[in-house]
């Protein structure tokens, strides 16, 4: 992970600071409270977040008076909801938390739910459910809605329904500037566009408009086969994905889940190989489409079948649970049989591999097309997200680590530029240049510089310094011609 450009206050600049949060913020928290330490606790307990405070934002205003406090104070102001995409690079920044920003309103009329910056998916699939209306939420439902949206948000539908963040139709935010903002396709459009990909990098969402379809039902689940077999399914996943239609998103993981309560035993200490499939067609043309896979041997466990829309966490089964991780991603171009024969060597049976799950997401599809209005999601063109997910702990994060590096490699003739904004979530320029294309980041620091002209949010600072210092630039020129004039 690439080092934070930001600014790291001293412990008594941060005085005026926690005297001012004391003053005016009824709700913030303090380093040593219990409230503190629920707050800045991720998902991924292997992150350690340290904030200089944290404001519990119980409306738009508190969010306010928290940016423009920080940038009263040279503060970069960090923003999180669950703590899924948690980072470790929040020490000297303020936390607002949108927790407690928990509005939702389903208007079946127009199918657009607006909800607040703390709701979860799990919330909004229970809203929609009874007017037959489905969000596009990702593969784990308790996902916070507006993390995942402004990373793109690719889901288990992605490759029928495109992206998430192409279904947003506004967004209340509060930008760096300290103003609240709205940013729709005609209104602020160039923050719209930041906000569509670019994560929290243009300022801090506080509500979101979404547009919502009318699926009650899915014909989806996950096939898993024994790991001695995992040879024969990713080769005929890698073919038989190839020719599927739009109507089918499927992705295939390499599973070694440990033997806990939480694990279903047929699948609990051992390798196994999961096919996630869901299509939304006829259950019976699913069926027919998905046969090849369900061929090629004796499942352990077949979960698909036509299902509520509002149980779609069920096809990936994502654990719920926080627990320590540590990711490793990349994007490939394609998969041809040398590629999974790579992934074979030392991901598939035999290998001592450390990733608790390997995993290849089938793009393409509705993915590829352009959104209706054009974003920062830089991505569209991948056909395959492999993820790599091992333990995050001692004794064995830097195996972990080394073996998940060594995957990536090893699948390196086939990786493509750009990264999946959501996935492996960190801070720093190498991270924004291997995830954003250098067109994307010009413009990306270009809103950040019109919308934050004080550098307050977080990653602005290392968003800036992606781009070539124009100053630098003009003092070499200067120089240059001094020197070509001095030498006449
Ligand atoms: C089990 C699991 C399954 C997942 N499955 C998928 C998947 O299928 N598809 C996919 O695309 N992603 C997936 N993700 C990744 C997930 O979308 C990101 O981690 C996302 O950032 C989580 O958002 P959050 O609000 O829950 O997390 P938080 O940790 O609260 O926020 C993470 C980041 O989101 C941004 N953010 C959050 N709130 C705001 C806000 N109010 N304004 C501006 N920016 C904000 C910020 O950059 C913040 O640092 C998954 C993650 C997990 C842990």
């Amino acid at each position: 992970m690439s080092q934070s450009t930001t600014h790291r206050p001293e412990h008594d600049e941060l005085q005026p600071v926690l005297a001012h949060l004391a003053r005016t913020t009824r709700t913030h928290h303090l380093p040593g409270t219990p409230e503190y330490d629920a707050a800045v606790s991720p998902w991924n307990v292997a992150v350690v977040q340290r904030p200089v405070a944290v404001v519990a934002a119980e409306s738009p205003r508190d969010v306010v008076a928290a940016v423009r406090l920080a940038r009263r104070h040279r503060l970069a102001v960090a923003v999180q909801a669950t703590g899924h995409g948690a980072t470790s690079g929040l020490q000297g920044t303020l936390l607002v938390s949108t927790r407690a920003l928990q509005d939702l309103h389903v208007d079946p009329a127009t199918r657009v739910v607006r909800v607040g910056a703390g709701v979860r998916w799990d919330r909004v699939l229970d809203a929609c459910a009874p007017h037959g209306l489905a969000p596009l939420a990702g593969s784990a439902p308790h996902v916070g809605v507006v993390g995942y949206t402004t990373g793109g948000g690719v889901g288990p539908l992605a490759r029928t329904h495109g992206l998430a963040s192409d279904r947003v139709r506004a967004f209340d935010v509060v930008t760096g500037d300290g103003e609240l903002r709205r940013a729709t396709a005609t209104e602020n459009p160039e923050l719209f566009w930041a906000l569509r990909g670019g994560k929290g990098l243009a300022g801090i969402v506080t509500a979101v408009e979404l547009e919502v379809l009318p699926i009650a039902e899915l014909y989806a689940g996950a096939v898993y086969f024994d790991g001695d077999d995992a040879p024969d399914v990713l080769r005929r996943w890698a073919t038989w994905a190839e020719r599927l239609p739009r109507e089918a998103t499927t992705s295939v993981a390499l599973l070694r889940l440990p033997p806990l309560p939480s694990v279903p035993p047929p699948l609990a200490g051992r390798l196994t190989i999961a096919v996630r499939f869901a299509w939304t067609g006829s259950a019976a043309r699913g069926a027919e489409v998905l046969a090849p896979v369900r061929a090629v041997a004796e499942p352990l466990v077949d979960t698909v079948t036509t299902m509520p829309y509002a149980a779609l966490g069920a096809i990936h089964a994502d654990p719920v649970d926080p627990m320590p991780v540590h990711e490793e991603h990349a994007l490939l171009g394609a998969l041809p049989r040398p590629a999974v024969e790579e992934l074979l060597r030392l991901a598939g049976p035999g290998a001592a591999c450390q990733q608790v799950v390997v995993e290849l997401r089938q793009l393409g599809g509705a993915l590829r097309l352009p959104g209706p209005v054009p974003s920062a999601y830089d991505a569209r063109g991948a056909a395959y997200s492999l993820m790599a997910i091992g333990l995050g702990a001692p004794p064995v994060v830097e195996q972990v680590r080394r073996d998940a590096e060594e995957l990536v490699a090893a699948l390196g003739p086939w990786t493509v530029a750009g990264r999946l904004p959501n996935f492996a979530p960190r801070t720093g320029t190498a991270w924004l240049r291997a995830t954003y294309s250098a067109p994307t980041l010009r413009r990306l620091a270009r809103v950040s510089r019109t919308y934050d002209p004080g550098s307050v949010i977080l990653g602005s600072a290392d968003l800036r310094a992606t781009q070539p210092h124009r100053a630098g630039a003009s003092t070499l020129l200067r120089s240059l011609q001094a020197l070509t004039s001095a030498r006449r």
